[in-house]
């Protein structure tokens, strides 16, 4: 690929990420960690037996309450916002939204307020006393919360919010869903340079990178860091809300306003944007039987928790790659633990098999 071979040392400068401001979450890398049970059960149910070695970075343990994705592009946009003189975040997401918890979190340990547009994807979904994230909303002390029907447009409603505080003499700074935005996306850029590094010094290489593609902030911003740090490995996003057709342009969208803030004279190669569809179904945020199996599976042979929103569908993703042999023995594969742990208490009959899901 021709973007890979041309280095100049503009685009070097352009990889240095200490230009912009930025708060940190997190004192230490993630942990990166082979997963040699899951690898092995997951063998069991490929062709021949034989399945792809796994690995996982440990996104989930990133900082902030819990942290998740959000907490790298926060250290960022966060740094923004208390640039600009912000005294409250206004964000937006679904009722059980891992995005408004961690940003909530994040306004809290900076002084800040926070207030959230949250939008019922999902008709008669929302509950005031829901547990989960919602339940972590209420007692993080989220300043105020307005729900709105699915299909609102939810930058409208959070400019709204945004007037209402000015009108009062405050200043609220809008983050658009998911955190994702061209200086969201820095934070997988970090993320990828952090990746690269820690590879480089435990002697670990990938042949393939599996990640959550829902509002693209992740795989685009991891995109737009391996194509500017030249890291060859390919990232095979799994979409939690759309079939390729819809997502593949979000995703190229965001890598290539990633690159240009970054000031990459690159354009992001459309097949880098490789995005995987069907394992989201019925609807973003309903379970199905695979996403029940892959927590299931994770937790019992690592003891490591999955999400059943974005995670949990992504490690079906990655299953059902593998047992189509599209993932195979000889390859080392790294999954990205995006986070999202609390919304198991707001499905914990499903996950448990007590209740029925979708095939
Ligand atoms: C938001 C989220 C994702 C999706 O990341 P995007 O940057 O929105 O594409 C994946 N996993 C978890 C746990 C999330 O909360």
């Amino acid at each position: 690929m021709a973007v890979l071979a041309a280095s100049t040392r503009d685009d070097n400068a352009a990889m240095d990420l200490s230009r912009f401001p930025r708060r940190r979450y997190t004192p230490t890398p993630t942990p990166l960690e082979p997963l040699p049970r899951f690898s092995a059960a997951l063998a069991a149910s490929c062709p021949g037996g034989r399945g792809p070695e796994v690995w996982i970075k440990r996104d989930d343990l990133l900082g902030l309450a819990p942290g998740g994705n959000k907490t790298r592009k926060l250290e960022f946009l966060v740094a923004d916002a208390l640039a600009q003189g912000a005294d409250t975040l206004v964000t937006c997401g679904a009722p059980q939204s891992n995005h408004c918890r961690i940003t909530l979190s994040a306004a809290v340990k900076e002084g800040l307020r926070c207030r959230f547009v949250i939008e019922e994807r999902v008709p008669d979904s929302y509950r005031d006393d829901a547990s989960g994230n919602h339940f972590l909303f209420r007692l993080l002390g989220v300043e105020a919360l307005t729900v709105v029907p699915a299909g609102t447009d939810m930058a409208a409603a959070m400019q709204r919010v945004a007037d209402e505080l000015r009108a009062q003499g405050r200043k609220g700074y809008v983050i658009p869903g998911g955190g994702s935005n061209a200086l969201g996306g820095l934070g997988y850029v970090a993320g990828a340079q952090e990746l690269q590094q820690q590879g480089f010094e435990q002697g670990v290489r990938f042949d393939v990178v599996v990640v959550g593609s829902g509002s693209s902030g992740t795989h685009g911003g991891l995109l737009a860091g391996f194509l500017g740090n030249r890291i060859a490995t390919p990232i095979v996003g799994i979409g939690v809300s759309r079939d390729p057709p819809d997502q593949a342009p979000l995703v190229h969208a965001e890598a290539q306003a990633v690159c240009d803030l970054l000031g990459l004279d690159l354009r992001v190669p459309h097949d880098a944007v490789r995005c995987v569809g069907g394992y989201w179904q019925p609807k973003y945020s309903l379970p199905n039987a695979r996403m029940v199996e892959a927590v299931q599976m994770l937790a019992r042979s690592e003891g490591i928790v999955l999400d059943p929103v974005y995670t949990g569908k992504v490690m079906a993703g990655l299953i059902g790659l593998a047992r189509a042999g599209e993932l195979r023995a000889g390859q080392r594969v790294l999954f990205i633990h995006t986070g999202g742990m609390p919304s198991v208490f707001a499905y914990e009959r499903e996950l448990l098999g007590l209740q029925a899901v979708a095939p």
